[in-house]
């Protein structure tokens, strides 16, 4: 199996608070073999020189929609899923290009997107994927406008439905969780309050019954799968946590009890900050609406002491983004964002070694380890002093690797 050996680097392990110089890094096939603070001795093995810059674990988003190609999703109803697929294979590109080898799509990306990204057929980061975003009549997910009363389109020349279904009472839920991971689901993704880019539903509306968040979890558990619940308020929160949810998507009004509640069911919390920042300055040109805008507006005021409270009550946050189509290009901000109140390594470990455990491949991504999917980056510098390393979309990024394929290497 062919070999390629990184020499002359800072490792940056995650764990460890700084950069570490006189490593060296075997890659064998997509794997990592060998990582050795003296030289390693490899007959056959390519060599790359890094020139002193930091090698460490490609990064992972937690929370983004390579199939929600438009600001206003509602411009999605106009979008066949040929187009969408096209739009959605170049912000993958970017994705990557960025430094981002893993993505864990929550709500829209299909089996389909992941297939051709697994087999080279377009370059993204890896996919982990939740198929359809599940929520009741009238919710977050809910696609029509108020004057469709049926389900009128299909879901291949109206991208809106494609990417969202509605499911009412515990048995619809049931089986709208079983449709989904009988399409390849990675993960679940549930609507528990109301959301921002959605029109007509309240912020702090209450989405699901208990029970029915209760029945999509048990059947996630049942195939070996887990959910992840849209939750924006305390109450929301707690609905979820208590019924089985694993992962908050959002938080933004988290309190100090739904978080200490989080911390001890072991749950997670995924934030994405520069998704209200970015909207707030520009989505109205992409035709996102005032009542969008105005519920922006009261996220946006909690989502840094959302951090603080969960650093507080030490529950572990996911670096998310949730940048909706052209405003995809500021994933990398998130870094900034969080940089007000959290240290440049603590997000750092956010998009490595915790993205890693909300996937749930603990050891194989967001590691430099062997055994690990060769995923890394070499950086220009060294990111724990400047975080602005991750920004000009990956102009600071020497070199990207995913499964021990380069998808950039401008190093000799
Ligand atoms: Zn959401
Ligand atoms: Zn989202």
């Amino acid at each position: 199996m062919s070999q390629i050996l990184f020499r002359n680097l800072s490792l940056l392990d995650p764990k460890w608070d700084e950069p570490r110089g006189g490593y060296e890094v075997l890659v064998e096939g997509e794997t990592i073999r060998e990582v050795s603070a003296k030289p390693i001795k490899s007959r056959g093995a390519r060599v790359v020189d890094c020139g002193k810059r930091t090698l460490m674990p490609g990064l992972i988003d937690s929370h983004v929609h390579v199939f929600l190609t438009e600001v206003n999703i509602g411009h999605l109803e106009a979008i066949p899923l040929t187009l969408m697929t096209a739009k959605a294979s170049q912000l993958m590109k970017g994705m990557i290009d960025r430094g981002f080898t893993t993505v864990r799509d929550t709500g829209g990306a299909d089996w389909g997107i992941k297939t051709a990204v697994d087999s080279g057929l377009i370059a993204g980061p890896r996919l982990f994927i939740s198929a359809k975003a599940i929520g009741p009549t009238g919710g977050h997910s809910d696609p029509r406008r108020r004057t469709d009363y049926q389900q009128a389109s299909c879901g291949c020349c109206n991208g809106m439905v494609y990417v969202m279904a509605v499911a009412n009472g515990a048995d619809e839920v049931r089986a709208c969780v079983r449709e989904q991971m009988r399409q390849g689901a990675d993960q679940i993704k549930i609507m528990c309050s109301g959301g921002v880019a959605s029109p007509y539903d309240p912020l702090d509306s209450l989405q699901f019954s208990e029970a029915e968040i209760a029945a999509a979890t048990d059947e996630a558990k049942n195939f070996g799968r887990y959910v992840l619940a849209h939750a924006y308020t305390p109450e929301a929160i707690t609905r979820a946590m208590n019924n089985g949810v694993r992962t908050i998507e959002h938080g933004n009004l988290i309190d100090e009890k739904s978080a200490k509640l989080i911390k001890s069911k072991g749950g997670y919390m995924i934030a994405n900050l520069v998704t209200y920042f970015s909207m707030k300055e520009r989505a109205a040109q992409f035709g996102m609406t005032a009542e969008m805008l105005a519920k922006n507006d009261i996220v946006l005021e909690g989502a840094l002491r959302s951090l603080e409270i969960c650093k507080k009550a030490g529950v572990k946050v996911g670096y998310g983004t949730d940048l909706l189509g052209a405003l995809q290009v500021d994933q990398s901000l998130e870094f900034i964002h969080r940089a007000k109140v959290l240290k440049p390594i603590e997000i750092i470990r956010q998009a490595t070694t915790v993205g890693a455990e909300i996937v749930r491949m603990e050891g194989k991504l967001g590691t430099i380890a062997p055994g690990a999917y060769a995923d890394l980056i070499v950086v220009d510098g060294n990111p724990v002093k400047n975080l602005k390393l991750f920004l000009d979309q990956g102009a600071h990024l020497s070199a990207i690797m995913k499964g021990g394929k380069f998808h950039k290497n401008a190093l000799k």
